[in-house]
């Protein structure tokens, strides 16, 4: 059974798509057969993993109005060793379009619930935005894998989404959770940082992931060679922090 983990997070630029594609990279070189799935309609997780948004011939959005199935739209991303169900602009119109359906916060669930087998991580990159588009993902979820950076405001921002999970969890999918708190673009020579890595553990014990990710020049080159940095630069500081982090994912999984 495919463990399916969101990376969420309703802030912009915290880090959600590049521990997205790194974590698939990372997965895929350990071993584990991985689905990303692409939320959102920037469609910045599909060019991070080398596939063209603007040449899709199919897409979530055609998979979530159920225009074509899971099989038929997702790709196998030859360069990253990960399958790519991809996204674009088309996407932003199923907000609108789902709202008239029925079961419309499952339509991910049921895709992916086809190919429960095929994998054994299946990442949902989400939008930055608690919409209907990150309402299927949560929907569909065994649980939430949020990245965050060690600023001022970092708890005071995880409270909305503690809650969005906790209605989420009681409402609609009662096998969701939080999985862990990765800390992203950390720079240990900032004393704040450290100030506010210590509070996360303080209050979130071992929901917080041991690992670490710096903040790490390659990673953000890496998008604009289409790959993850897992890929482009295996040697990079961060790269090699985020095949830690695909090792640490797969080690806790027995005690989820
Ligand atoms: P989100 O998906 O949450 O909007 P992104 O993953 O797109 O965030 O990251 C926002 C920006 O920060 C991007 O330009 C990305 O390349 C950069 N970035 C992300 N993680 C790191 C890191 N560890 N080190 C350096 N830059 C990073
Ligand atoms: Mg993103």
């Amino acid at each position: 059974m495919a463990k399916i983990f969101c990376v969420a997070n309703q802030k912009g630029g915290v880090g959600k798509t590049t521990s997205a594609v790194n974590l698939a990279a990372g997965l895929a070189q350990v071993g584990q057969r991985v689905l990303l799935v692409d939320l959102d309609p920037q469609g910045n997780a599909t060019m991070g993993s080398g596939v063209d948004k603007r040449q899709l011939e199919l897409s979530v959005y055609d998979v979530l109005l159920e225009s074509a199935t899971l099989h038929e739209a997702a790709i196998f991303s030859e360069k990253c060793g990960y399958h790519v169900l991809g996204a674009n602009r088309e996407l932003a119109g199923a907000e609108v379009e789902l709202v008239d359906l029925e079961r419309r916060d499952q339509r991910l669930k049921l895709a992916l619930d086809v190919v429960d087998k095929d994998f054994d991580f299946i990442l949902v990159d989400c939008p930055p935005s608690l919409s209907m588009l990150t309402l299927n993902g949560l929907c569909a979820a065994n649980g939430v894998i949020v990245p965050m950076q060690c600023e001022y405001f970092a708890l005071e921002g995880l409270t909305d989404l503690v809650n969005t999970i906790k209605q989420v969890h009681a409402n609609l999918n009662p096998d969701l959770k939080i999985i862990g708190l990765l800390r992203v673009m950390f720079d240990p020579r900032i004393t704040l940082q450290q100030q506010v890595s210590e509070q996360l553990k303080a209050h979130f014990g071992d929901k917080v992931f041991n690992t670490v990710i710096p903040r790490n020049v390659r990673l953000a080159e890496a998008p604009s060679y289409g790959l993850p940095g897992v890929v482009f630069d295996p040697s990079a500081k961060g790269s090699q922090a985020f095949v830690e982090f695909a090792k640490e994912l797969v080690e806790r999984i027995p005690t989820l």
